[in-house]
């Protein structure tokens, strides 16, 4: 199954369920949630038309060459008198121009002279150097739709508008669970044939990044009977997100146990690494089964798993930014998956690191983004692949 058509998949079951609950919060809280209402403006930004620079303000048919006296001087958070005719105000960046003045001089522009006379020294234009009232936004203006993922960004976007509270779409609960007789917790002794968890720190962080809310159900071992058990406590959750035991071998309880309790898709991804993915409902519950090869479960998180969650969320735009950059490597055998080499830009092209198998994490740490090579592709140093930055893939 191509990449995009998983992913179509699990979009349309994310729409089918989307989340409805919602809670206001204080604006500093709402870091990385969801705008559950159309932010709409209440105000004009400028609210009054205020001076661009440190300078003068007049009316510029007042000038006739001959200097003007400064009748006011208007500083940011002031509210000045109406320009007396025939005069200029001192005015300072951010102050509200006095009705009557149509431009600011900046006073690199402007000869002080005595008895608080100024002599300007350029023609000026009506205008000039002054922010108008709703330059930026004007009352009744969709400033951000519903659905926003919202950052620091809209955060300060939000406040200059005057929100303390918004509403945002309540946390989705994810529980995370890692499968595998071998795997063991870092702190505690490797044993024979054993090695430590590192899905579940990396998803788990992730998850909490993204804004959800994590249950960490911990390690599940290869046992069709615990497997069954264990997603059944876990009923009160928006999606049961595991690794492992996806392999379509004999060790795939999570499988089986999705299959007796109704539904279950198995998708064989024509992606590398990450190949087997698992989609499916326990009593209800969504279930999304990533492979267990770290650099699978990277993958796959990112590409699939991660837009699901933000479109349960009701997130419209929930595909990575993506850029084509010049590949500084050559890829002379095309395969037959979609490739998302771990890779970096040096000097502008992107170079991949030398191991690329699935079970090697440490490619992601040293790289800052996947790079994508499509099926059937071969490709030689200097032709154009995408980039996905992993900052655009974490957050
Ligand atoms: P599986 O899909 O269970 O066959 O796992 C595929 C590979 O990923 C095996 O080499 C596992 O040992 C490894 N693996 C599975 N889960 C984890 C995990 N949570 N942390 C690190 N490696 C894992
Ligand atoms: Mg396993």
């Amino acid at each position: 199954m191509p990449v995009e058509v998983a992913l179509a998949r699990l979009l349309e079951m994310a729409d089918a369920s989307p989340i409805h609950d919602r809670e206001r919060l204080p604006l500093a809280q709402v870091q990385g949630r969801v705008l559950a209402d159309d932010l709409v403006s209440t105000l004009d930004l400028p609210p009054w038309p205020n001076s661009a620079m440190d300078g003068y303000a007049l009316r510029v048919a007042d000038w006739t060459g001959e200097p003007l006296v400064v009748s006011q001087k208007v500083y940011a958070g002031q509210a000045p008198e109406p320009l007396k005719p025939g005069t200029c105000a001192r005015i300072f960046t951010g102050a509200p121009v006095p009705a009557g003045a149509d431009c600011v001089e900046m006073q690199e522009n402007a000869e002080v002279l005595e008895n608080e006379r100024i002599r300007f020294i350029e023609p000026m234009s009506p205008g000039q150097n002054i922010r108008p009232q709703g330059q930026e936004t004007t009352v009744g203006e969709l400033i951000l739709p519903a659905g926003t993922r919202l950052g620091s960004i809209e955060q300060g976007l939000a406040a200059s508008l005057g929100c303390a509270e918004l509403d945002v779409v309540r946390k989705v609960r994810v529980a995370v669970l890692s499968t595998g007789d071998e795997l063991v917790e870092p702190g505690q002794a490797l044993g024979p044939g054993q090695i430590y968890n590192s899905n579940r720190v990396l998803l788990c962080s992730w998850l909490q990044r993204l804004g959800c809310e994590v249950i960490d159900a911990g390690i599940l071992p290869d046992d069709l009977a615990i497997t069954r058990a264990r997603l059944g406590e876990l009923n009160d959750v928006d999606l049961i997100l595991s690794t492992g035991g996806v392999s379509v071998g004999e060790a795939d309880f999570l499988g089986m146990a999705l299959r007796e309790a109704g539904e279950l898709s198995l998708w064989k991804l024509a992606i590398k690494p990450g190949k087997p993915l698992t989609f499916g409902h326990f009593r209800g519950v969504p279930v999304i089964g990533l492979p267990g090869n770290p650099a699978s479960t990277l993958v796959t998180f990112a590409l699939l798993a991660k837009p699901y969650l933000l479109r349960r969320q009701g997130v419209k735009e929930v595909e990575p930014l993506k850029f084509q950059v010049p590949a500084g490597f050559d890829w002379p055998k095309a395969g037959n998956r979609r490739e998302y080499l771990r890779g970096r830009l040096e000097n502008g092209r992107a170079i991949i690191y030398k191991n690329q198998s699935s079970g090697v994490l440490r490619s992601a740490a040293w790289a800052d983004g996947l790079v994508e090579v499509l099926e059937g592709r071969t490709l030689i140093s200097g032709e154009y692949v995408v980039f996905i930055p992993l900052s655009e893939i974490l957050n």
